[in-house]
C-alpha cells in the first residue's frame, strides 16, 4: 500500500524503536539490517533507513545525494558480511500497491545463498 504520509506505527518504524524484536545482522546511525521474517531465500535480509521514508521514491526524492550514497554503500557491505558478493545475490525494492510493498517504511531486500529464479 503506497501511502505518501509516513505511518509512525508501520512494523519497520516499531522495530527501529525496538518495540519489536528482529534477528539484527548490522546497524549503525543510518541504516539497519535484519533478516526477513518469512525468508524466500536461503538468505533475505532487509536494509531500512533509519529515516523516515514511505518507500524508494520517497527515499530518492527527499533523503539527498549523501544520503543515498551512504545507504547503497551500506547494502553493498551488508551482503560482503554476509559473504554473497562472491557467488552473487539480487538486491530489490518494491514500490506501491502495483510493486507489492507490504510494509511503508523504504527497505531494500538482499536475496541470496542460493541460484535465485529468473525475473
Ligand atoms: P515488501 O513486500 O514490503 O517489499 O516486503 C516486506 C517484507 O517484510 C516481507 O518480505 C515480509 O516477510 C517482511 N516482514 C513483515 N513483517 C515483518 C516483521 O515483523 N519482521 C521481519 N523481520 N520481517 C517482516
Amino acid at each position: 500500500m503506497y501511502v505518501k504520509e509516513y505511518d509512525e506505527n508501520n512494523i519497520f518504524a516499531k522495530i527501529l524503536r525496538g518495540e519489536i524484536p528482529c534477528d539484527k545482522i548490522y546497524e549503525d546511525e543510518s541504516v539497519l539490517a535484519f533478516r526477513d521474517i518469512s525468508p524466500k531465500y536461503q538468505t533475505h535480509v532487509l536494509v531500512i533507513p533509519r529515516g523516515r521514508y514511505v518507500s524508494f521514491d520517497d527515499f530518492a526524492e527527499n533523503a539527498g545525494s549523501r544520503g543515498i550514497g551512504m545507504f547503497f554503500h551500506r547494502v553493498g557491505m551488508i551482503a560482503q558480511k554476509l559473504g554473497l558478493a562472491e557467488g552473487g545475490y539480487r538486491v530489490v525494492t518494491n514500490i506501491g500497491e502495483n510493486g507489492g510493498q507490504e510494509v511503508p517504511h523504504f527497505h531494500m531486500h538482499i536475496l541470496g545463498g542460493e541460484k535465485l529464479r529468473g525475473l
